[in-house]
């Protein structure tokens, strides 16, 4: 596997007694971000034997640093079933793994700021209500105002979803980690797959932890998963791109939902302890092979602006720290989900592009049931693979 890039730390090859371990499970997942141990999970829960091998340590990478948004406002609409049935998990999730994950439901809401921008946000309700989705609402600029008193005078309207919301990301991987492990999963960190073959009745992944042998293989590498899978000798359009966040000082309760805009790039809320965490499509670049992305200081002040463009009063607040993730982009900012076009008994669930956090859960459960049942209960047609192949053989 030469070309998987190095930044993932690996250690040593053998065990004690200088012998390569090898391990047999049902399914092997590569990674331990929320996708990784969402389908460990809901494996897990159905009684397979499972295994997340993640080189660095769950959530370290964008599950676990990312703004914690939980949106169904705004999807490409091959996403959409999946995220409205992601939504109804999280508010579900304490049932279903113990622990809400810091979720609250508080709404989020997309402004518009100019007249033809209404037009915009109006042609998308249409839109979606012509496929028979009815949770984004367009709402007057009276309306916004009601929603978030601070917003500046402006604002002329805004797309309204009442059951998004946000968490806490890396209490969401850990939460999702502990739940698969309390139905036996296996998980190991530090564990960098390094080759992967297929046999006649098995995968073989080979490890600085020892060789694990599967049935089934999942790719949740997340920005890796396009190297993971050339190693595959299969073509995966996941390229690694950085996105960054900053936090202000702790301030005054004065908002609830999460807040976009329309044309410009912004997502911004505000936590019980008082922080506003700002983002948004805010990209930077990466050195893969060190798995850092840089943080772009003038990217950062641009969004500031956007931020007192919609808030003036917050024009004198202190940014007390910003920082960055890798996240893995399709061509298409549209996630691939669904299995191998190449070879049998292989699942790939990546290229979230900017906004996976939010379907971890529902993507989990899919990858589950592709394994147990053979096909997803809820439509993921959109997310294949092929259609890649499709659009190049056009
Ligand atoms: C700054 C930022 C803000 C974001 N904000 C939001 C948001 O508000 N809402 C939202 O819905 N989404 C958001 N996202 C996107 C979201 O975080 C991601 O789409 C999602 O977390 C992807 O999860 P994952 O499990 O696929 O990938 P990751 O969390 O990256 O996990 C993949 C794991 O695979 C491991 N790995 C890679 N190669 C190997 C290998 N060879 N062997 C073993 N392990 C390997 C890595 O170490 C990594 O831990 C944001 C992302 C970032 C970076």
């Amino acid at each position: 596997m030469g070309s998987l890039p190095t930044g993932i730390p690996a250690c040593m090859n053998t065990n004690r007694l200088g012998k390569v371990e090898q391990k047999t499970f049902d399914v092997v997942i590569i990674g331990g971000g929320i996708h990784g141990c969402a389908s460990a999970f809901f494996l897990a829960r159905r009684g397979l034997r499972v295994a997340v091998l993640e080189a660095d340590y769950c959530g370290r990478h964008a599950s676990g640093v990312n703004a914690g948004g939980v949106r169904t406002l705004g999807r490409p609409l091959a996403e959409t079933h999946l995220t409205l049935a992601s939504c109804d998990l999280w508010h579900d999730l304490k049932d279903l793994i113990g622990d809400d994950a810091g979720f609250v439901a508080q709404g989020q809401i997309k402004v518009s700021e100019t007249d033809d921008e209404v037009q915009i946000l109006r042609d998308r309700v249409s839109m979606l209500q012509s496929h028979g989705f009815t949770h984004e609402v367009l709402v007057d600029k009276e309306t916004v105002r009601e929603l978030v008193p601070a917003i500046s005078d402006h604002v002329t309207g805004a797309i309204w979803v009442e059951r998004d919301g946000f968490a806490l990301p890396y209490r969401a991987v850990t939460a999702f980690r502990r739940a698969a492990e309390a139905h036996g999963a296996v998980i190991h960190e530090n564990c960098r797959v390094e080759n992967i073959t297929q046999g006649a009745s098995k995968w073989r992944a080979t490890t600085n932890k020892g060789i694990f042998e599967a049935e089934y293989l999942v790719v949740a590498a997340g920005a890796w998963s396009g190297y993971v899978a050339q190693t595959l000798g299969e073509t995966v359009p996941v390229t690694p791109g950085g996105l960054m966040l900053m936090v202000t000082q702790r301030l005054p309760h004065f908002i609830e939902p999460v807040v976009g805009a329309t044309s410009r790039g912004l997502s911004f809320k505000q936590y019980d302890n008082g922080t506003v965490v700002i983002g948004g499509e805010l990209h930077c670049g990466v050195d893969i092979e060190a798995a850092h992305a840089e943080l772009d200081f003038s990217r950062l002040a641009n969004s500031a602006k956007i931020v007192t463009d919609l808030f003036p009063f917050l024009e004198h607040v202190s940014i007390n720290r910003a920082w960055s993730g890798i996240e893995g982009f399709t061509p298409d900012h549209t996630p691939i989900l669904g299995p191998s076009t190449a070879a049998s008994k292989l699942i790939y669930a990546c290229g979230f592009s900017s906004s996976g956090f939010q379907l971890g859960p529902a993507s989990g459960r899919a990858v589950s049931e592709l394994i147990l049942d053979g096909a997803s209960q809820v439509q993921i047609d959109g997310l294949s693979l092929s259609r890649f192949s499709k659009a190049t053989a056009l």
